[in-house]
């Protein structure tokens, strides 16, 4: 396969991976997609419920069931993540595709097994719901979903990069103003606490990502140079990284343009 150039990747696309969807991402021009994973992670669920009663049986044909089920369950996120790493590099080829480096996803999506009582003193253990949510985080594969992204990209001409995950769901792509308040209640909706901006919570990360990717190509094309994943040992170059994208700006056609600059 020939070196990938910047003329062969005109498009720019950032992919958020997340448990509500397991993939949402947001091209510079055109329409977002959305890939919902309710289905998968039911069957998870049901998988995980399984596994618990399993383990507390623990005679040996329990185990011998568990491990077929250990199987299955393996088998049902790769194929997850098969179908939605496809329909992701064939929907946009020839493109340079952003993602977050996971060490960082690590980091956003911290799990919580306890929290304050709302009257009182002490913890009491987060809601069912919560804890359905903190299972499926600790158990998907984000890391495989990103590998077959890249690999498959790399089949149709396109290519994965990795971008800095900091502050992709708290930034207001419209304004730059980053706040955890901009996520009111952590609901669906992202409102922005400067210019009131809202949209879907979920695609806002996406559309800080392509922003960022974005930046990454125009680099390429001045300097030649692509950067493919940050250095996070280099605390300085990090810092300057991240005032860069604070610059950034989604606009309709969607070049980053700086501060000031044209803004829908
Ligand atoms: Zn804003």
């Amino acid at each position: 396969m020939a070196d990938p150039t910047f003329e062969s990747h005109k498009d720019t696309v950032g992919v958020d991976v997340g448990i509500r969807y397991l993939a949402v991402t947001s091209a510079s021009t055109g329409e977002p997609t959305f890939h919902e994973a309710s289905r998968v992670r039911h069957q998870a669920n049901h998988y995980a419920r399984l596994r618990k009663r399993l383990q507390q049986k623990g005679t040996r044909n329990a185990t011998r069931r568990l491990r077929r089920i250990a199987q299955r369950e393996r088998r049902l996120k790769q194929q997850a993540n098969h179908v939605v790493s496809k329909h992701i590099v064939t929907t946009y080829p020839h493109a340079l595709i952003g993602l977050e480096q996971l060490t960082d996803i690590r980091d956003r999506t911290k799990r919580r097994r306890r929290r304050r009582k709302k009257h009182g003193k002490g913890t009491e253990p987060v809601s069912q719901q919560a804890r359905k949510a903190n299972r499926v985080y600790s158990q998907w594969s984000f890391a495989e979903l990103h590998a077959l992204i890249a690999y498959k990209a790399a089949l149709c001409g396109s290519m994965a990069i990795k971008v800095d995950a900091n502050y992709t769901s708290k930034a207001c792509p419209k304004c730059g103003w980053t706040s955890e308040k901009n996520r009111p209640n952590k609901g669906l909706l992202f409102h922005c606490q400067n210019c009131h901006y809202e949209l879907h919570a979920d695609l806002v990360g996406a559309r800080n990502i392509t922003m960022r990717t974005l930046l990454l190509r125009q680099d390429w094309g001045k300097t030649g140079y692509l950067s493919v994943s940050p250095d996070a040992s280099d605390k300085e170059a990090k810092a300057a990284r991240l005032a860069r994208y604070a610059e950034l700006r989604w606009s309709p056609d969607a070049s980053p343009s700086p501060k000031g600059g044209r803004g829908n």
